[in-house]
């Protein structure tokens, strides 16, 4: 963002707001601009048309030689990204402190910085430049119904406001040890994630761990209650490895090696629970979550059934063939996806866009994409049924291709002949019962026979058609919105991500929205394929960060994986490719 060289003394801010007092509210206007209050510069970006309308956007930027944060802790990328984080989080926190709030009609009075869950994302609230930092949040200017209460607004913004900015922005208030923990800790969680690879691992979750989460619409810890304590993890020594936290030392815990793992266990005993804090293992969480030393492959794809999607041809031969109309699947599309067909879309559409690390549950899958077993198979002959199940060929991807695959089955025991390794969750204990395994497929073995009949090939590469992106909307050029984690509106068209469970956090899909809107401006236009389209995305977030999104500067933005860019994409009713 260009930043003025040149701010108005505070006085101005002063003097603007006493011009205004008791106006109609569009005189608001006229106090848009930049402020020097001291020890920080105040901007007033954008001005909200009415107090009901979505509140106005101020940023407050504060030198480094002022506010004083020690340099080591903005050193390298991701101490920034986890620096912006804890920042925005004491601000948020301040806000709640110390303004006072609802002060006259709509939004009048509230002061808001968009913050996060229990993840660390990177977001553009709090930006980290060499010089500076610059905290981007809102204020609804206050009103009595649409006449402007000036004075309450100086109240806001010169008084409340710099306390804010004291309290959250400025080294001296804030908790150095909670600071250093939040950089290191975060820094730490990239750091095991880095060395998966390189250790042959493609998951770690250290001991001591907490995975159970307080309910399932509260993201936070377990807490123990009277009839109830969360049982930290703990790795079967079997499958005990060490790895190495630059900041914290050696930590032990599971290693998950490539291939195919089972998680297997009774119902109710922390399956899915594991298998939960494996997904999120992609991001990096806050100190105390319990599942910071949770860590996954980068590329790790939850991938569940999901009927009613649309599909735009995707290649689903390798698990659906023969289908009774004839309907070719080697280009499969359709409006309303059945369980199987959507669920083997899913899988191709991950390996389209460069996952090698899939993650599937049998509470969310369909029944029928995950096995068919022998008595199925004599009844119903091969040629009678479309589906190759997804037993048939988790080990082929495990292959060459190189895409392991984390299963939770507690209902297939066709699954343990398959598996590389089995973890059995007993009392959310994780035993090693690979060996077990192997005994009960001596003992009992299975007259299955196997279904696939040919081999896998990649999938072919799509070019989205830039007819597939229409951002109008009514007398709008351009109009994308997003409607919580779950929906996307752009232009005119609704996308449901409502089973993209790796995106966690609304401002997520705020700029998975605008992702598209740049994926389809600068690579469909030229005909790249969605792959080559999604790394230039990557490319260019990394150089210019979330900013390059947004014509404008707003501060609601956090970084998605290009995984859920290329989950949106694949989700829009009018997408079309060659
Ligand atoms: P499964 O998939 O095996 O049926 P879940 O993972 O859904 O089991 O877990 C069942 C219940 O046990 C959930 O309410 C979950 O919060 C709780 N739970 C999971 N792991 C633990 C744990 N380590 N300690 C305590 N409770 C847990
Ligand atoms: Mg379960």
């Amino acid at each position: 963002m260009n930043r003025p060289s040149s701010a108005l003394p505070g006085q101005r801010l002063t003097e603007a707001l006493q011009r205004i007092e008791g106006r109609g509210y569009k005189a608001y206007k006229s106090i848009a601009g930049v402020y020097d209050l001291g020890r920080f510069r105040l901007s007033i970006d954008h001005v909200q048309a009415d107090p009901f309308a979505a509140p106005s956007r101020l940023s407050a930027e504060v030198k480094h030689s002022v506010a004083e944060i020690p340099a080591h802790f903005r050193s390298s990328r991701i101490r920034r990204v986890a620096l912006a984080d804890y920042l925005t989080r004491q601000f948020g926190a301040a806000a709640n402190r110390l303004a006072r709030g609802h002060r006259g009609t709509g939004k009048s009075g509230q002061i808001d910085i968009c913050c996060g869950g229990q993840e660390i994302l990177e977001r553009n609230s709090v930006i980290v430049e060499d010089d500076l930092i610059e905290a981007r949040f809102t204020a609804g200017l206050p009103a009595a119904g649409r006449r402007i209460l000036a004075r309450q607004a100086a109240d806001m913004l010169l008084e409340e406001l710099p306390a804010i900015v004291e309290a959250s922005l400025f080294h001296s208030s804030l908790d150095a040890t909670a600071l250093e923990r939040h950089v290191l800790t975060t820094e730490d969680q990239q750091a095991l994630r880095d060395q998966l690879e390189e250790r042959g691992l493609v998951a770690f979750v250290g001991d001591g761990s907490i995975l159970p989460r307080r309910s399932g619409i509260d993201d936070r810890p377990m807490r123990p209650s009277a009839d109830r304590a969360p049982v930290p993890f703990e790795s079967p020594p079997s499958l005990a490895v060490e790895l190495d936290r630059p900041n914290s030392g050696p930590i032990r815990g599971l290693g998950v090696p490539p291939g195919v793992t089972l998680i297997t266990g009774g119902g109710f005993h922390g399956k899915s629970t594991l298998l939960r804090a494996l997904e999120r293992g992609v991001y990096n969480h806050v100190p105390g979550d319990g599942r910071e030393w949770a860590v996954t492959h980068p590329s790790a794809v939850k991938i569940r059934a999901e009927d009613g999607r649309s599909v735009q041809k995707v290649d689903i031969s390798p698990f659906i063939n023969n289908l009774p109309l004839g309907q070719p699947t080697d280009e499969f599309s359709t409006e309303n996806a059945s369980g199987s067909t959507s669920q083997a879309a899913n899988i191709i559409e991950a390996l389209e866009a460069g996952s090698r690390l899939l993650l599937i549950d049998e509470d969310t899958s369909a029944t029928n994409f995950m096995i068919r077993d022998a008595r199925m198979q004599a009844l119903i002959a091969k040629e009678q049924e479309p589906i190759t199940p997804y037993i048939d060929r988790a080990r082929e991807l495990a292959g060459e291709p190189g895409v392991s695959s984390i299963l939770v089955v507690g209902g297939a025991g066709d699954y343990l002949e398959i598996a590389d390794q089995v973890l059995l969750m007993h009392h959310y204990r994780a035993q090693d019962a690979r060996d077990r395994a192997l005994q009960v497929v001596e003992r009992y073995p299975s007259v299955r026979k196997g279904e696939a009949e040919f081999r896998l090939t990649p999938p072919p590469d799509r070019r989205p058609l830039p007819r597939s992106f229409d951002p109008r909307r009514g007398r709008r050029a351009v109009k994308i919105s997003s409607r919580g984690r779950r929906t996307i509106v752009f232009g005119s068209t609704r996308i449901d991500l409502d089973a993209v469970e790796q995106l966690v956090d609304p401002a997520q899909t705020r700029s998975l929205g605008l992702a598209i809107h740049a994926f389809s401006e600068s690579c469909a236009q030229r005909g790249a394929t969605l792959r080559e389209g999604l790394e230039d995305l990557g490319r260019r977030l990394d150089n210019s960060g979330l900013d390059w999104l947004s014509p404008i500067k707003v501060g609601d933005l956090a970084r998605p994986r290009l995984l859920e860019v290329a989950a949106a994409i694949n989700r829009m009713r009018t997408l079309h490719v060659q």
